[in-house]
């Protein structure tokens, strides 16, 4: 068998051990001579296994007791419908910041029910930088301020966390969550699809303030409504109990390597190396404001782009997977969270420079 670096923005790289210990436990999780996948929900094995994978979770990221951590399904981009249904409450608009193409999902779909007010945008100029906080028209009237932290697609990474005054600040994490310490208090919601530094698929974890719960629509589907679901320990129906059980697993596996702490060091040192070898070539680019460049995906270009196909073959040749840029984008990307060791990202340099030296 052999495990290849995937630099696959999502879903992504799984650390080698937590997939060893998940096909170990496969067939008899210890001792029930049940797969984890084949239990109820509401056996004492299983809630025991969600309830630990909360508490590693609230444990790694800091979440205050005043916070309630959620299961969800749908994804990252069911909370796009599901964060205006539960936080307009009685007031009809919205704050969104613009600054990629997630942002613009998470307002195109907020426009179906709220005033969406774009406070701010980096649109202009090819969303490379994030627009700077003193010119934001925010209205202090806002239900919510909404901003997507770090921009998957165009590598984009906030290395602030902007001040919304009284109104509760919003932040779609999906691909930056547990890349390093975080203050959750200055958070009224914090949401994350699982499929980065996560787990599976499908799974979305929802981290809401308390006091924002009970606010949603009366006509909000049972399904989203935060308070519904806090309420059931996120077990209103079946969650999805399988990638619950793996992202226990994964958040275990962090704890091991000594938390987000040490993972944000080690992260900071793969992201410096890897902009750092771009930077001194003539032959690759990365457009984005080096201040705020992404710790979790790295974009770049090849001078010549007719070399992208030879590229991408050579690197599949050394089990270096999915560098292929978003379609949107183009180019290259390197997704490096978490689960990526340093050697995929030293593997990966060794790699370009060769292909510089003989093809640029
Ligand atoms: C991947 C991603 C999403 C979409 O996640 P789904 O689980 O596919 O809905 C949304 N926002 C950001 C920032 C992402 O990286």
């Amino acid at each position: 068998m052999t495990r290849a670096y995937n630099f696959c923005a999502g879903p992504a790289i799984l650390p080698e051990s937590v997939l060893q210990q998940a096909r170990d436990e496969m067939l008899d999780w210890r001792g029930t001579g049940m797969s984890v996948m084949e239990m109820s929900h509401r056996s004492d094995e299983f809630v025991e296994i969600a309830e630990t994978a909360e508490q590693d979770f609230r444990e790694l990221a800091g979440v205050p007791d005043d916070y309630a951590v959620l299961f969800m399904q749908g994804g990252a981009s069911s909370q796009f419908a599901t964060i205006p249904l539960n936080l307009l409450g009685d007031r009809s608009s919205a704050d969104y910041v613009n600054t990629g193409i997630w942002s613009k999902k998470a307002i195109a779909e907020a426009s179906r029910y709220a005033n969406v007010n774009v406070v701010a945008s980096s649109e202009g100029n090819g969303f490379t930088t994030i627009p700077d906080p003193s010119d934001w028209q925010c209205d202090p009237t806002a239900a919510y301020l909404h901003y997507t932290p770090n921009e998957t697609i165009g590598g984009l990474e906030f290395d602030f966390v902007p001040d919304a005054g009284s109104v509760p600040l919003v932040a779609d994490m999906s691909s930056t969550i547990l890349s390093r310490p975080l203050d959750v208090s200055r958070f009224g919601v914090i949401y994350a699809g699982a499929q980065k530094n996560i787990g599976p698929s499908g799974l979305v974890v929802v981290v809401v303030r308390k006091d924002l719960l009970g606010h949603a629509r009366k006509d909000i589907p049972t399904m989203m409504d935060y308070k519904v679901t806090a309420d059931n320990g996120s077990m209103y129906n079946t969650p999805s109990t399988y990638s619950w059980y793996l992202a226990g697993l994964v958040f275990q596996w962090l704890k091991s390597q000594g938390g987000v702490e040490s993972i944000g060091r080690i992260n900071a040192r793969k992201a410096e190396k890897l902009y750092g070898y771009i930077d001194q070539s003539a032959f690759y680019a990365n457009p984005i404001t080096p201040r705020f460049r992404s710790w979790m995906n790295v974009p770049f270009t090849l001078a010549d782009e007719g070399l992208n196909r030879a590229f991408l073959d050579g690197a599949e040749q050394r089990q270096l997977l999915n560098l292929k840029g978003h379609r949107s984008v183009g180019g290259m990307r390197a997704s490096i969270y978490n689960a990526m060791p340093e050697a995929g990202v030293d593997a990966l340099i060794d790699y370009m420079t060769v292909f510089e030296r003989e093809r640029a």
